[in-house]
Parts: C-alpha cells; structure tokens; sequence
C-alpha cells in the first residue's frame, strides 16, 4: 500500500505558485545551500558511498561531489545570464514587433535516479531544476540505501518540504503512485532502457514532457593508426572505474587486426600497473552493487576466453578487471550492456565489420575511436550515430559543462548539463511584443485584392 501523495505535492504546487522560486536572488541562494549541504556532509557521503559501491574517496570526489560542486559552481557563474530573455530576430512580416524567448520553469518537476553514481545523478539534475525556478520531487534508487539516506537527510535539512521533496522507496511502486496521484509538469529519469519505457508510457498518458537518460552499448574502436599506449590507459581507467558499473564505460572494444596483438599485451600490463595482482584487496577498486548483478556479470565471464583477470568472490561482490577475447556476436555478453568489469575485445579488418558489430545495438550512449589521424577520427565521428563520442578518450565529455550529454533513441532522449540543464528544466517560451502605433490595414479584412502583398511580404 502505497502512501497517499497527492497532499503533498499539491503544497509543491501551491508553493511554485507563489512564484517564489523564480526569482534570481532565490534560486542563486538556494544553489549556494545545496553546495554548502554537500560539503558540510562529505564525509558521511564517502561513508555512504563506500558502504554501497566501495568507492574511494578520490573517486567518489571525481566521478560525484566534485563534479556535482563543479556543476553548481557553473550555474552560479552564469545563472543571471542564462535567465535572460534572449532576443530573437523578427520577419518581415511582422515588424515592426520585437520578439524574445523566454526561460519558463517548467513547475513540478520529478527527477528519478540510479544507483551507480547516486549522488551526482540525483543532485546534479537538481541543479538545473533549481536554477531554472523549478519546485522538485527527487527520488534516488533504493539500491543505494546508504546512500539514498544521507540524500534524505541533506534535502530534508536543507530544503522546507513544499519545495524540494525527497521520496524513497522500491521504484516500482512509489513512481507509478506519483504519477497516478498528479500530473508532473517535466520528468527527469536516468536508468536502464527497460524502465525509461515504462516511464515514457506512464508520462504519455498526460503528455508529460521527459527527459530520458538512458543506458547501452558503448562501442570503443582502437585503429591501426591508434596510440596503443595512451589508448589501454584511457580505456582501462574508465571501463573499470565504479567496477565497470557506467552508463558510459566503453562496452567492448573493437581493435584492428594489425595492432591486436601489440594492444591486448598493453591492456595486460595496464590493468596490473592500475589494480595489481590482488584488485579484490585494492582499496581503489570498487565492487558489484548486489548479488544479482554480480551474477549476471560473472555469466558473460563463460562467453569468451580471459586474457587478464577473470577471478571473482561472492562473498565481497568482487570480480576482477577482465578482458575477455569474444568471438561469438550473438552471445549475451555482445547482445545486453555490461554494466560491470568485463571487457570483451574483438578484433576487425575494415570499418564495414565495425559499422556491422556496432548497428546491432544502435545509437550507443557514447562511442569512442582511438586514432592518431584527425581525418578517420572525424570519418568516424560522422559514421556512427551516438549520444556523445570521444576521439582518444573515454568518458570524459560528459564532464565538460559546456557539452550537453544525454542519448539517441535506445540510449535517450534529451540532455543536460551546465546550460543545456537549465534549458531542459525551462520551457522554451515565445514572446513576440508589437507596438500599437503601427497598425496597417492590410492585417484586417477584406482581404480581397491583397495577395499581390502578401506574397511580397511571406515568401
Ligand atoms: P533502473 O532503471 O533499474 O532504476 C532507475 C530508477 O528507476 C530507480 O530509482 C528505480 O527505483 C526506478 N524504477 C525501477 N523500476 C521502476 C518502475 N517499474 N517504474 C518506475 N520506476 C522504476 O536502473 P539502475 O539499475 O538503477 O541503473 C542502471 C542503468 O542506468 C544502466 O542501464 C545504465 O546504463 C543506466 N544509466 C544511465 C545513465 C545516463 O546518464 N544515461 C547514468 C547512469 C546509469
């Protein structure tokens, strides 16, 4: 039985409508809490963060408060400026009017997120809800319950309820409560494909505009023209950060033929340089999340042969950082997204073989090709349809601000990040002002024997 929610987000309501939230002043104050919130509380976050994923705190720093304090510290630098009514140009046939586009808050926005990085991606959308003069509902996956906990307790301290709402519990039950009890104005959801459906469906009902942050395959392509060394030490230290578990963690990787065998010894000797002989003893080295990811990881170890790593314990949800040689396309590890330490490595002739492996799973999150030559990086670039992509890099676009990240089709819908947060999160409203001591009468009726003017001024 799911609680009643619909008394509390009608106070949402009532306290968005007050218009309170829209101005400059509040929203800036209102981001500067939120970062002095996170900072206040970082150590229970890395304890929280440790005791779910068995993050470090250099990582957790990196890969979530520090890219969450970078965030609001970009949305405070250019806050104002974003606010701003942009002008825009006007037609002939309507001047002369002035016409502007305004940043509109959406409302009452609900923003649900996953247990990977379970801070940044519940707080960082909530950036741009908040500096967009959104009122917010947040809902971070209950997988991260350690977690999910210290969220609640920084919003509930920050923040009065009736303005931003933290709501826990299992997904299944508590997002479909929400959405049957009231009409959201936006939908910000990260997580799998299989439930961002869901959630499509469900906010269709009452054309609920979303934003779908989704996840994939992500393919990593090492040419012959590559840096074999630079590219093992890009590749190794994203795949095998949070155990493999990112949504943009390259999901295999597809390297020529030619440099095969010069580039596998490469990943060996990286992946011991970076974790040594016991990762399961590392204190870098993360974990799986439960028991049911740690079985479906260890499955796809069966589908291929280990080149490095491959060992695993249940007991600590370990497995090793692994680099399996993959021959069969049609088995699973080839066919569902990883989502964990195993990355299989398949090896090609020409871009037609590449271009075939990757349009199995279309429209990847990310895609990522190591080249030293400007021109294939470009050749490719424009060759694989992608959410975001990095020419001798892993990961690392989605934390530039001034990048909006987010999916195509299976891998998403919309983006976010620095403006383009801001601009998720706001309405996109048209504004057209005309002055009333120009009134021609050629605008009003009868039209007749006036078409000769009207194609002049609309064509
Ligand atoms: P998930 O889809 O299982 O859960 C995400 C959220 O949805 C959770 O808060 C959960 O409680 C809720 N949920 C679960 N079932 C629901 C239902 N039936 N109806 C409504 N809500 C429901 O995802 P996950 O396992 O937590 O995360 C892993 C997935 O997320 C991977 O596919 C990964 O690629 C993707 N991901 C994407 C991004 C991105 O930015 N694109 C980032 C991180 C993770």
């Amino acid at each position: 039985m799911q609680p009643n929610y619909l008394p509390l987000l009608q106070h949402l309501k009532a306290h968005y409508q007050t218009g309170i939230t829209k101005d400059y002043v509040f929203r800036k104050n209102q981001l500067e809490l939120l970062k002095a919130a996170i900072l206040a509380n970082e150590q229970e976050l890395y304890a929280a963060l440790q005791a779910d994923l068995k993050k470090s705190k250099e990582e957790a720093w990196v890969t979530e408060m520090g890219m969450l304090i970078a965030e609001i510290n970009h949305a405070l630098r250019h806050l104002k400026q974003w606010m701003k009514p942009k002008k825009a140009g006007t037609n002939l046939a309507n001047l002369p009017s002035v016409s502007k586009v305004y940043a509109e808050p959406w409302g009452v926005v609900l923003i649900i997120s996953p247990w990977n990085y379970p801070v940044q991606l519940l707080l960082s959308p909530l950036v741009g809800a908040i500096a967009a003069g959104n009122v917010a509902v947040v809902k971070p996956s209950e997988f991260a319950a350690a977690t999910a906990n210290v969220l609640q307790k920084i919003i509930d301290a920050t923040f009065p309820q009736n303005y931003i709402c933290c709501v826990q519990g299992d997904g299944a039950q508590v997002v479909p409560a929400l959405l049957q009890a009231f009409t959201f104005d936006y939908i910000f959801y990260t997580g799998s494909t299989a439930v961002g459906k869901i959630i499509y469906k469900m906010a269709a009902e009452n054309l609920v505009p979303v934003t779908l942050e989704l996840g994939g395959k992500s393919p990593c392509v090492v040419d012959k023209d590559a840096s074999i060394a630079v590219a093992a030490k890009r590749i190794a230290v994203t795949k095998f950060s949070n155990c493999g578990q990112m949504c943009v963690a390259p999901d295999y990787i597809l390297v020529h033929a030619s440099i095969y065998d010069a580039f596998v010894q490469e990943m060996k000797k990286v992946i011991l340089q970076f974790f040594g002989d016991d990762a399961a003893n590392n204190a870098d080295y993360g974990k799986m999340m439960n028991e049911k990811q740690w079985n479906r990881v260890v499955g796809y170890l069966q589908q291929g042969t280990v080149l490095a790593g491959g060992a695993f314990q249940k007991e600590n949800l370990f497995i090793a950082p692994t680099l399996l040689a993959v021959s069969d396309l049609n088995a699973a590890v080839m066919k569902e997204e990883i989502f964990g330490p195993v990355l299989p490595i398949l090896s090609f002739s020409s871009p037609a073989e590449v271009e075939s492996i990757v349009s199995a799973n279309p429209n990847p999150l990310a895609f990522y090709i190591f080249t030293q030559s400007q021109k294939n990086g470009e050749y490719w670039i424009q060759k694989i349809p992608s959410g975001g992509a990095c020419i001798n890099n892993a990961s690392w676009h989605l934390t530039n601000p001034d990048l909006p990240f987010g999916g195509r089709g299976n891998s998403g819908l919309g983006a976010y990040h620095g403006q383009y947060s801001f601009d998720t999160f706001s309405h996109q409203k048209a504004v057209m002002q005309t002055p009333v001591w120009f009134d021609p009468a050629i605008k009003y009726p009868p039209f007749k024997g006036k078409l000769k003017l009207f194609k002049w001024l609309i064509r």
